[in-house]
């Protein structure tokens, strides 16, 4: 049997921060049974310990059954805390900058991110032809609805009242055609803008593909994703 206690006052297990004040000086205990099997159990009345579930979810325990690839959490789940693999506690044969799981899963959002992006680009490819198209229609539209604003010139009309009149008329139509031509691109935009969406979003999406290492949560790129690394901490999948 193998006992190994993890906590601040053991840096002999495992290097934990000293920023680290969500995790206890000690603060679990993982036990290598003489069969194989693993258990770990926590040791700190005041912080908490979590397992990490196939799911991603963690969950607070007291004492549980484990295995080497299991996925503790010290405290809290951010860099107050200390996330590690229960193998890390053998030292030298395990690679505590190792985060396969948690790249895969950055992975798989990231090739979301960019089908939604794709999809994205080729909506707004066909609503950029629905705006322009229903603009040309609308200054088509506008010549031939002016007409219809246009008042009759009464027959026993003087000179002077044909001419106001005729005045007037034109100014009508011109307003009419103005409307038509402005309105109309206006309100195609604003509706086109409606049913694209925010651009932004991707780039807010994009922002929160962090890198795993708790101590780190650098902003990763596309590539260093995809390669499953992190340039700044070496942390990799
Ligand atoms: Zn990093």
């Amino acid at each position: 049997m193998q006992e190994f206690i993890v906590g601040k006052s053991h840096r002999e297990t495992l290097v934990i921060p000293e920023t680290s004040y969500a995790v206890s000086h000690e603060h679990a205990k993982i036990t290598i049974l003489d069969d194989g099997a693993w258990v770990v159990e926590s040791l700190s009345n005041t912080n908490p310990l979590f397992v990490q579930q196939p799911d991603g979810q963690l969950v607070q325990v007291g004492r549980k059954r484990i295995t080497p690839d299991t996925i503790l959490v010290l405290g809290a789940n951010n860099s107050a805390g200390f996330r590690f693999y229960a193998r890390n506690v053998l030292g030298q044969q395990s690679d505590p900058l190792k985060f396969k799981q948690e790249f895969l899963a950055l992975q798989s959002e990231l090739e979301t991110l960019q089908a939604d992006e794709r999809a994205f680009k080729k909506k707004s490819k066909i609503w950029d032809k629905v705006r322009m198209f229903g603009s040309g229609l609308a200054l088509v539209l506008a010549f031939a609805i002016a007409p219809l604003f246009v008042e009759d010139i009464p027959a026993g009309a003087t000179p002077e009242q044909e001419l106001q009149l005729t005045k007037s008329n034109s100014q009508k139509e011109m307003n009419a055609t103005r409307v038509m031509m402005v309105c109309v691109p206006i309100g195609l935009s604003i509706l086109v803008g409606i049913v694209l969406g925010d651009r932004d979003r991707f780039a807010e999406r994009r922002k929160r593909l962090r890198c795993p290492n708790p101590q780190c949560n650098a902003r990763l790129g596309d590539d260093d994703i995809a390669q499953g690394r992190c340039p700044r901490c070496r942390s990799h999948i």
